[in-house]
C-alpha cells in the first residue's frame, strides 16, 4: 500500500500519524487502539492515546479502515470487504474467515435497506484450539 497516496486519493493531509498508523495496520491483522498506541510510543514518546484513536477515527471515515466491536473491545483493520472476525474466545485472538456474505447483503437489500457496511462476529474456539484439544486428550 501506497500509505502517501491512498491519504492523498481520499482527500487527507498526509500526517506522520496517519502513516505511522497505517504502517502497523496494514502488516495484517486487527488491533486496538492501545495496541497500536504501544507500538508507536515506542520510537514517539510524545504521541497521545486520544491522537491515535483520532487518527484512527479519521482513516475509517475514509473507507480505508473499518472497525467492530469484540469482547468488549473496538478493533481496527484495513477495510478489505466483507469477511466474517472470527473472535477466538481462548486465545483472545481475531481471525479472518473468508465466508461469502453476499446472501446476507442481497437479503437486506430485497427487504429495502442500502448496506454499506455488514459485520460479522463469531465468537468460536479456533481450529488450533481443538487440535490441542484433541491432542491433549489423547490416550498416552
Ligand atoms: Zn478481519
Amino acid at each position: 500500500m501506497d500509505f502517501v497516496e491512498e491519504l492523498k486519493r481520499r482527500g487527507l493531509k498526509v500526517t506522520p500519524q496517519r502513516i505511522a498508523v497505517l504502517r502497523i495496520i496494514s502488516q495484517g491483522g486487527h488491533f486496538s487502539g492501545e495496541q497500536i498506541y504501544d507500538t508507536l510510543k515506542k520510537n514517539e514518546p510524545s504521541i497521545s492515546l486520544s491522537t491515535v484513536y483520532n487518527t484512527l477515527e479519521t482513516l475509517k471515515q475514509t473507507g480505508l479502515l473499518r472497525s467492530f466491536e469484540a469482547n468488549g473491545v473496538t478493533w481496527y483493520e484495513v477495510n478489505k470487504g466483507s469477511h466474517v472476525n472470527v473472535f477466538c474466545t481462548d486465545t483472545n485472538t481475531i481471525i479472518d474467515a473468508n465466508v461469502d456474505l453476499k446472501s446476507i447483503e442481497d437479503k437486506l437489500e430485497e427487504m429495502g435497506f442500502k448496506v454499506s457496511m455488514l459485520s460479522v462476529i463469531a465468537y468460536a474456539e479456533c481450529k488450533e484450539v481443538r487440535r490441542r484439544k484433541v491432542v491433549e486428550n489423547q490416550p498416552i
